[in-house]
Protein backbone atom coordinates (compact mmCIF):
# COMPACT_ATOMS: atom_id res chain seq x y z
CA UNK A 1 0.00 0.00 0.00
CA UNK A 2 1.62 3.64 -0.64
CA UNK A 3 0.50 6.65 1.32
CA UNK A 4 0.06 9.28 -0.72
CA UNK A 5 -0.40 12.73 1.01
CA UNK A 6 -2.22 15.09 -0.83
CA UNK A 7 -3.14 18.66 -0.23
CA UNK A 8 -6.77 19.55 -1.05
CA UNK A 9 -7.33 20.51 -4.14
CA UNK A 10 -7.74 18.90 -7.44
CA UNK A 11 -4.04 20.32 -8.64
CA UNK A 12 -2.60 18.29 -6.03
CA UNK A 13 -4.73 15.27 -6.22
CA UNK A 14 -3.29 15.50 -10.02
CA UNK A 15 -0.15 15.88 -9.72
CA UNK A 16 0.03 12.73 -7.33
CA UNK A 17 -2.39 10.84 -9.44
CA UNK A 18 0.16 11.19 -12.58
CA UNK A 19 3.23 9.78 -10.49
CA UNK A 20 0.76 6.86 -9.68
CA UNK A 21 -0.20 5.88 -13.35
CA UNK A 22 3.28 6.21 -14.34
CA UNK A 23 4.53 4.18 -11.63
CA UNK A 24 1.54 1.49 -12.55
CA UNK A 25 -0.18 1.63 -8.72
CA UNK A 26 -3.61 0.83 -9.13
CA UNK A 27 -6.43 2.35 -7.00
CA UNK A 28 -6.40 -0.54 -4.55
CA UNK A 29 -3.01 -0.08 -3.55
CA UNK A 30 -3.32 4.03 -2.61
CA UNK A 31 -4.48 5.42 0.41
CA UNK A 32 -4.63 9.15 -0.31
CA UNK A 33 -3.94 11.38 2.96
CA UNK A 34 -5.05 14.49 3.27
CA UNK A 35 -2.58 17.72 4.42
CA UNK A 36 -3.14 21.07 5.44
CA UNK A 37 -2.99 23.09 2.18
CA UNK A 38 1.06 25.02 2.07
CA UNK A 39 2.30 22.27 3.57
CA UNK A 40 4.17 19.87 1.18
CA UNK A 41 6.48 21.26 -1.40
CA UNK A 42 6.13 23.33 -4.41
CA UNK A 43 5.74 21.42 -7.26
CA UNK A 44 8.48 21.81 -9.80
CA UNK A 45 7.03 22.23 -12.82
CA UNK A 46 3.02 23.46 -13.09
CA UNK A 47 0.61 20.37 -13.73
CA UNK A 48 -0.33 20.22 -17.19
CA UNK A 49 -4.50 21.13 -18.05
CA UNK A 50 -4.70 16.90 -18.14
CA UNK A 51 -1.89 15.83 -16.01
CA UNK A 52 -0.37 15.03 -19.27
CA UNK A 53 -2.68 11.59 -19.44
CA UNK A 54 -4.96 11.34 -22.22
CA UNK A 55 -9.00 11.09 -20.15
CA UNK A 56 -12.26 13.00 -21.74
CA UNK A 57 -12.73 16.57 -21.10
CA UNK A 58 -15.40 15.55 -19.54
CA UNK A 59 -13.87 13.59 -16.77
CA UNK A 60 -11.01 16.51 -15.92
CA UNK A 61 -14.07 18.57 -15.52
CA UNK A 62 -16.11 16.32 -13.18
CA UNK A 63 -13.35 15.54 -11.02
CA UNK A 64 -12.20 19.41 -10.29
CA UNK A 65 -16.12 19.38 -8.94
CA UNK A 66 -15.89 16.41 -7.10
CA UNK A 67 -12.33 17.56 -5.34
CA UNK A 68 -14.16 20.46 -3.74
CA UNK A 69 -16.42 17.97 -2.46
CA UNK A 70 -16.09 17.31 1.63
CA UNK A 71 -16.01 13.36 1.13
CA UNK A 72 -13.04 11.69 2.33
CA UNK A 73 -13.65 9.45 -0.10
CA UNK A 74 -13.48 11.92 -3.18
CA UNK A 75 -10.05 11.42 -3.84
CA UNK A 76 -9.62 7.15 -4.24
CA UNK A 77 -13.34 7.06 -6.18
CA UNK A 78 -11.49 9.79 -9.08
CA UNK A 79 -8.51 7.99 -9.08
CA UNK A 80 -10.11 4.54 -9.56
CA UNK A 81 -12.04 6.02 -11.99
CA UNK A 82 -8.99 7.48 -13.72
CA UNK A 83 -7.43 4.23 -13.63
CA UNK A 84 -10.30 2.64 -15.47
CA UNK A 85 -10.60 5.18 -18.03
CA UNK A 86 -7.04 4.24 -19.06
CA UNK A 87 -7.74 0.71 -19.27
CA UNK A 88 -11.26 0.58 -20.39
CA UNK A 89 -11.39 3.62 -23.21
CA UNK A 90 -13.21 6.41 -22.23
CA UNK A 91 -16.67 4.60 -22.74
CA UNK A 92 -16.73 4.58 -19.44
CA UNK A 93 -17.90 7.85 -19.09
CA UNK A 94 -21.29 7.60 -20.73
CA UNK A 95 -22.13 3.88 -19.57
CA UNK A 96 -23.61 4.61 -16.31
CA UNK A 97 -20.67 3.27 -14.60
CA UNK A 98 -22.14 3.24 -10.37
CA UNK A 99 -18.41 5.27 -9.65
CA UNK A 100 -18.99 7.99 -12.31
CA UNK A 101 -22.90 7.63 -11.69
CA UNK A 102 -21.31 8.62 -8.07
CA UNK A 103 -18.89 11.56 -8.81
CA UNK A 104 -21.93 13.33 -10.77
CA UNK A 105 -23.99 12.72 -8.16
CA UNK A 106 -21.26 14.64 -6.13
CA UNK A 107 -20.84 17.22 -8.20
CA UNK A 108 -23.91 17.97 -8.58
CA UNK A 109 -23.91 18.37 -5.05
CA UNK A 110 -20.81 21.15 -4.88
CA UNK A 111 -22.56 23.09 -7.41
CA UNK A 112 -25.23 24.13 -5.16
CA UNK A 113 -22.45 25.15 -2.78
CA UNK A 114 -23.94 21.97 -0.68
CA UNK A 115 -21.26 19.51 1.43
CA UNK A 116 -18.25 21.68 0.13
CA UNK A 117 -14.71 21.35 2.05
CA UNK A 118 -15.40 25.26 2.98
CA UNK A 119 -12.27 27.55 2.87
CA UNK A 120 -11.43 26.23 6.60
CA UNK A 121 -8.72 24.21 5.16
CA UNK A 122 -6.83 27.09 3.09
CA UNK A 123 -7.26 29.64 6.23
CA UNK A 124 -3.32 29.31 7.24
CA UNK A 125 -3.02 29.60 10.98
CA UNK A 126 -1.14 32.26 12.68
CA UNK A 127 -1.12 34.12 9.44
CA UNK A 128 -1.34 38.15 8.97
CA UNK A 129 -3.74 39.87 7.41
CA UNK A 130 -1.30 40.07 4.06
CA UNK A 131 -0.42 36.25 4.62
CA UNK A 132 -4.32 35.29 4.69
CA UNK A 133 -4.63 37.44 1.54
CA UNK A 134 -2.06 35.63 -0.49
CA UNK A 135 -3.62 32.08 0.89
CA UNK A 136 -7.13 33.18 -0.41
CA UNK A 137 -5.65 33.36 -3.54
CA UNK A 138 -5.35 29.82 -4.28
CA UNK A 139 -9.23 28.66 -1.89
CA UNK A 140 -11.01 26.26 -3.60
CA UNK A 141 -13.52 25.79 -0.56
CA UNK A 142 -16.07 26.00 -2.88
CA UNK A 143 -17.95 26.11 -5.95
CA UNK A 144 -17.55 29.46 -6.98
CA UNK A 145 -13.96 29.46 -7.71
CA UNK A 146 -14.62 27.70 -10.27
CA UNK A 147 -16.18 30.08 -12.23
CA UNK A 148 -14.80 33.47 -10.94
CA UNK A 149 -11.81 34.94 -12.56
CA UNK A 150 -9.81 35.52 -9.16
CA UNK A 151 -10.45 35.49 -5.09
CA UNK A 152 -11.08 39.46 -4.30
CA UNK A 153 -9.71 39.82 -0.72
CA UNK A 154 -9.71 42.74 1.55
CA UNK A 155 -8.11 45.99 1.39
CA UNK A 156 -6.72 48.65 3.74
CA UNK A 157 -5.05 49.37 6.55
CA UNK A 158 -4.33 45.99 8.95
CA UNK A 159 -4.68 49.08 11.89
CA UNK A 160 -7.87 50.37 10.41
CA UNK A 161 -10.57 51.53 13.44
CA UNK A 162 -13.34 51.16 10.91
CA UNK A 163 -13.63 47.75 8.82
CA UNK A 164 -16.56 48.04 5.88
CA UNK A 165 -17.90 44.29 5.02
CA UNK A 166 -20.08 44.03 1.37
CA UNK A 167 -22.01 41.21 0.33
CA UNK A 168 -19.40 39.77 -2.35
CA UNK A 169 -17.34 40.67 -5.28
CA UNK A 170 -19.37 42.53 -8.32
CA UNK A 171 -18.00 41.84 -12.05
CA UNK A 172 -15.31 45.12 -12.33
CA UNK A 173 -14.16 43.15 -8.63
CA UNK A 174 -13.83 39.81 -10.27
CA UNK A 175 -11.50 41.36 -13.32
CA UNK A 176 -9.59 43.98 -11.46
CA UNK A 177 -9.39 42.16 -8.03
CA UNK A 178 -9.64 44.51 -5.16
CA UNK A 179 -13.11 44.95 -3.24
CA UNK A 180 -15.79 48.15 -4.20
CA UNK A 181 -13.96 49.28 -7.62
CA UNK A 182 -16.67 49.05 -9.99
CA UNK A 183 -20.00 51.45 -9.49
CA UNK A 184 -21.02 50.49 -5.73
CA UNK A 185 -17.64 51.69 -5.14
CA UNK A 186 -18.22 54.65 -7.02
CA UNK A 187 -21.23 55.62 -4.48
CA UNK A 188 -19.80 54.34 -1.47
CA UNK A 189 -16.10 56.60 -2.46
CA UNK A 190 -19.29 59.39 -2.61
CA UNK A 191 -20.84 58.94 0.53
CA UNK A 192 -17.36 58.88 2.19
CA UNK A 193 -16.14 61.47 1.00
CA UNK A 194 -19.33 63.55 1.78
CA UNK A 195 -18.59 62.47 5.67
CA UNK A 196 -14.98 62.78 5.73
CA UNK A 197 -14.19 58.87 5.99
CA UNK A 198 -10.68 58.60 4.01
CA UNK A 199 -11.37 55.66 2.02
CA UNK A 200 -6.91 54.65 2.38
CA UNK A 201 -7.65 54.40 6.40
CA UNK A 202 -10.49 51.92 6.47
CA UNK A 203 -9.91 48.31 5.24
CA UNK A 204 -13.08 47.14 2.94
CA UNK A 205 -13.87 43.53 2.37
CA UNK A 206 -16.80 41.15 1.51
CA UNK A 207 -18.31 38.35 3.33
CA UNK A 208 -17.97 36.38 0.13
CA UNK A 209 -14.91 36.47 -2.04
CA UNK A 210 -15.66 35.35 -5.18
CA UNK A 211 -17.91 36.61 -7.67
CA UNK A 212 -20.98 34.51 -7.86
CA UNK A 213 -23.18 35.40 -11.58
CA UNK A 214 -25.37 33.92 -14.01
CA UNK A 215 -24.49 33.71 -17.20
CA UNK A 216 -26.32 35.40 -19.38
CA UNK A 217 -24.59 35.58 -23.34
CA UNK A 218 -21.86 37.52 -23.13
CA UNK A 219 -23.28 39.29 -19.37
CA UNK A 220 -22.54 38.12 -15.90
CA UNK A 221 -25.70 39.56 -13.94
CA UNK A 222 -25.21 39.45 -10.22
CA UNK A 223 -26.60 36.21 -8.55
CA UNK A 224 -27.05 36.62 -4.65
CA UNK A 225 -24.96 34.38 -2.43
CA UNK A 226 -27.04 31.86 -0.31
CA UNK A 227 -26.57 30.50 3.25
CA UNK A 228 -24.44 27.96 1.97
CA UNK A 229 -22.19 30.49 -0.03
CA UNK A 230 -21.83 32.36 3.31
CA UNK A 231 -20.96 29.26 5.18
CA UNK A 232 -18.57 28.11 2.90
CA UNK A 233 -16.50 31.49 2.88
CA UNK A 234 -17.32 32.32 6.78
CA UNK A 235 -13.46 31.10 7.60
CA UNK A 236 -11.90 33.76 6.07
CA UNK A 237 -14.24 36.86 7.33
CA UNK A 238 -13.83 35.62 10.69
CA UNK A 239 -9.95 35.35 10.17
CA UNK A 240 -10.21 38.83 8.81
CA UNK A 241 -12.17 40.16 11.49
CA UNK A 242 -10.36 38.35 14.50
CA UNK A 243 -7.26 40.12 13.28
CA UNK A 244 -8.25 43.42 12.50
CA UNK A 245 -10.40 44.25 15.94
CA UNK A 246 -11.60 47.35 14.45
CA UNK A 247 -13.39 49.60 16.77
CA UNK A 248 -16.58 50.04 14.44
CA UNK A 249 -17.77 47.64 12.09
CA UNK A 250 -19.98 48.31 8.90
CA UNK A 251 -21.81 45.89 6.88
CA UNK A 252 -22.96 46.95 3.85
CA UNK A 253 -26.23 45.34 3.11
CA UNK A 254 -28.49 42.67 4.34
CA UNK A 255 -26.32 39.75 3.63
CA UNK A 256 -23.39 40.86 5.57
CA UNK A 257 -25.74 42.12 8.58
CA UNK A 258 -27.12 38.58 8.67
CA UNK A 259 -23.69 36.91 8.51
CA UNK A 260 -22.13 39.47 11.55
CA UNK A 261 -24.96 40.14 13.29
CA UNK A 262 -27.35 37.14 13.08
CA UNK A 263 -29.82 35.74 10.70
CA UNK A 264 -32.75 37.43 12.52
CA UNK A 265 -31.40 41.13 11.45
CA UNK A 266 -33.62 43.29 9.26
CA UNK A 267 -31.88 46.14 7.43
CA UNK A 268 -34.59 48.35 6.96
CA UNK A 269 -35.76 48.26 10.98
CA UNK A 270 -32.61 48.05 12.40
CA UNK A 271 -29.43 50.02 9.64
CA UNK A 272 -27.76 52.96 11.67
CA UNK A 273 -27.96 51.26 15.02
CA UNK A 274 -24.78 50.17 16.47
CA UNK A 275 -25.20 46.81 18.29
CA UNK A 276 -22.51 45.04 20.15
CA UNK A 277 -21.25 41.96 18.25
CA UNK A 278 -18.40 39.39 18.65
CA UNK A 279 -16.22 41.49 16.28
CA UNK A 280 -16.68 44.83 17.43
CA UNK A 281 -18.35 46.61 20.23
CA UNK A 282 -20.07 49.11 17.87
CA UNK A 283 -21.86 47.31 14.85
CA UNK A 284 -24.02 48.98 12.53
CA UNK A 285 -25.46 47.87 9.31
CA UNK A 286 -26.64 50.35 6.08
CA UNK A 287 -27.23 49.44 2.86
CA UNK A 288 -25.11 48.35 0.41
CA UNK A 289 -24.52 50.95 -2.37
CA UNK A 290 -25.18 49.04 -5.17
CA UNK A 291 -29.02 49.23 -3.47
CA UNK A 292 -28.22 52.94 -4.43
CA UNK A 293 -28.00 52.19 -7.75
CA UNK A 294 -30.87 49.87 -7.73
CA UNK A 295 -32.89 52.38 -6.80
CA UNK A 296 -36.07 52.29 -9.57
CA UNK A 297 -35.97 56.19 -10.63
CA UNK A 298 -33.54 59.17 -9.79
CA UNK A 299 -35.89 60.48 -6.27
CA UNK A 300 -35.30 56.57 -5.00
CA UNK A 301 -31.69 56.94 -5.69
CA UNK A 302 -31.24 60.03 -4.00
CA UNK A 303 -33.24 58.99 -1.20
CA UNK A 304 -31.50 55.41 -0.61
CA UNK A 305 -28.13 57.34 -0.66
CA UNK A 306 -29.06 59.70 1.42
CA UNK A 307 -29.54 57.16 4.23
CA UNK A 308 -26.66 55.13 3.64
CA UNK A 309 -24.74 59.13 3.86
CA UNK A 310 -26.41 59.33 6.96
CA UNK A 311 -25.69 56.67 8.41
CA UNK A 312 -21.77 56.56 7.74
CA UNK A 313 -21.84 59.93 8.86
CA UNK A 314 -22.43 58.40 12.18
CA UNK A 315 -19.81 56.28 12.04
CA UNK A 316 -17.58 59.32 10.94
CA UNK A 317 -18.88 60.83 14.10
CA UNK A 318 -18.29 58.41 16.32
CA UNK A 319 -14.74 58.14 15.13
CA UNK A 320 -14.30 61.73 15.77
CA UNK A 321 -15.57 61.80 18.94
CA UNK A 322 -13.23 59.33 20.05
CA UNK A 323 -10.54 60.92 18.80
CA UNK A 324 -11.02 64.25 20.88
S1 LIG B 1 -16.14 31.95 -2.22
FE1 LIG B 1 -14.85 31.81 -0.40
S2 LIG B 1 -14.86 29.62 0.18
FE2 LIG B 1 -15.61 29.79 -1.93
S3 LIG B 1 -13.74 29.45 -3.12
FE3 LIG B 1 -14.04 31.67 -2.90
S4 LIG B 1 -12.78 32.22 -1.15
FE4 LIG B 1 -13.04 30.00 -1.09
Amino acid sequence: MREVPIEPTFESWQRAARGLLRDDVGPADVAWREVPVGSLPAPAEPAAADGGIRVPRSFVDLARGVAIHRDPARWSLIYEVLWRLTREGRELMGQGDPSVERLVRMEAEVRENRAVITAGPFVPPGASVDGLRTAAARCAGCDLSRHATQTVFGRGQADARVVMVGEQPGDQEDLKGPPFVGPAGEVLDRALAEVGLARERLYVTNAVKHFKFTPRGKRRIHATPGPADIAACRPWIEAELELLHPEVLVCLGATAARALIGPAFRLMQQRGIFLETRWAARTMATFHPSAVLRGEDDAAQARLYGMLRDDLRLVADTIGRETQ
